[in-house]
């Protein structure tokens, strides 16, 4: 059966997506529902989004409660929901740290930036420049796409906002690009967008004990590879790295928008009262479902699931080329195939899988983290059919 392209002709939103003709109406642990009821197997999870699989009874029902009782109040008042999820948080992950909430995953890495900047200027340093990975993805807010080094991404939007150094993710490049002029070094411990790739262990190091020495701030974007994607809570963890800040959103609320960035406590003050804000920032409602989607995210049972499942999937998807990433975070590089984009139709329109390509030879799986082995199986079935 093919679905017709139901808006593609005369859709009233910026033409800026190239969308499927399909149309979900309704979600359920890893599947989506068409119209017609017909299932979907998610292995993307709305990008990285519904880690918990699709309306999560805990989230959908935190949501509701909380949409019942208060919606909004600004940051000009205190709420329990946004006060408790950044102990949770801050508790979960760097200890002595402070959290600020936003609404999307650019918007944690614009808060990221500031404070770097802030954090520099406060203690009288002219360090302004932060340092990023080359095929880093950090978002599409002028801040953030001015750290996301993809010429594609940034060509169009050009003067971007100054400061920003690219280094390839080698020891040596990431060492020498940090300098007395770097107030950060901003990375993805594994990188999504850009194809998944793990940053190896010693350039982690490295980064740390050069921003050290110079007294820049080390922030890690997990906002795809967080939030136990890769089988810790934090990405953090696998490696021998803490950094100073810690920017998180996609599966954070299990669903709804929510951003947020956890600073170390020896560096979140340089973010003063006026520094910066947002007006939704923090809402309740969001907050709500991410104290409901956090502790789920965070147990044992699950962390072990990804692992197991995550080894399996990577197994599988060994059969058929060469595998990168970590958990439930994983790409395929498909040797000797230019078609991934014409896979990724082809899986969705004639497998009813869902799954992405970043690039031409790079298929990319995220999995919600509930998939079972079983998932794996269909999924890699699918594959197998297509190729
Ligand atoms: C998706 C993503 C972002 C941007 O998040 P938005 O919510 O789309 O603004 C930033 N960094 C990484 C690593 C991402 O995967």
């Amino acid at each position: 059966m093919t679905l017709p392209d139901q808006y593609g002709d005369f859709s009233a939103q910026t033409p800026n997506y190239a969308r499927y003709g399909i149309e979900f109406v309704r979600g359920e642990g890893v599947n989506l529902y068409d119209g017609d009821g017909v299932p979907y197997l998610d292995f993307l999870s709305g990008l990285g989004v519904n880690n918990l699989g699709h309306c999560h009874p805990a989230v959908v029902e935190a949501i509701r409660e909380q949409a019942g009782q208060l919606i909004h109040t600004s940051n000009l008042f205190w709420t329990e929901p946004a006060e408790l999820l950044a102990r949770e948080l801050t508790g979960r992950s760097i200890g002595d740290a402070k959290a600020f909430f936003c609404n999307s995953g650019a918007e944690a890495n614009e808060a990221a930036i500031k404070l770097a900047r802030a954090h520099a200027s406060g203690q009288g340093s002219p360090a302004r420049e932060i340092v990023v990975i080359e095929r880093a993805f950090h978002g599409r807010t002028m801040g953030a796409l001015s750290a996301t080094p993809q010429e594609d991404k940034q060509a169009p939007f050009a003067p971007l906002v100054h400061g920003f150094v690219t280094a390839a993710p080698t020891v040596e490049s990431v060492t020498n690009a940090i300098t007395g002029q770097t107030c950060a070094v901003l990375l993805e411990p594994v990188q999504g967008e850009g194809g998944v790739r793990v940053i190896p262990d010693e350039v982690l190091i490295a980064a740390r004990e050069a921003c050290d020495s110079v007294g820049a701030l080390l922030i890690f974007d997990e906002v795809q590879c967080g939030l136990s994607r890769t089988g810790s809570l934090f990405a953090f963890q696998q490696t021998l790295v803490e950094p100073d800040v810690i920017t998180l959103a996609k599966a954070l609320a299990g669903g709804l928008p929510i951003g947020a960035m956890i600073a170390a406590e020896h560096c979140a003050g340089s973010l003063k009262p006026g520094y910066h804000g947002s007006t939704f920032g923090g809402n309740l409602v969001a907050c709500a479902a991410a104290l409901a989607a956090l502790p789920v995210l965070a147990s044992d049972d699950l962390l072990a699931s990804v692992v197991e499942t995550g080894n399996y999937l990577q197994a599988r998807l060994g059969e058929l080329g060469e595998v990168s990433g970590r958990g439930l975070m994983l790409g395929v590089r498909l040797e000797g195939r230019e078609d991934a984009r014409e896979l990724v139709q082809r899986l969705l329109t004639e497998q009813r899988l869902i799954a992405n390509a970043t690039d031409d030879s790079t298929l990319r799986f995220l999995p919600p983290l509930i998939a079972t082995k079983d998932d794996v199986d269909e999924a890699v079935a699918a594959l197998n059919a297509v190729l």
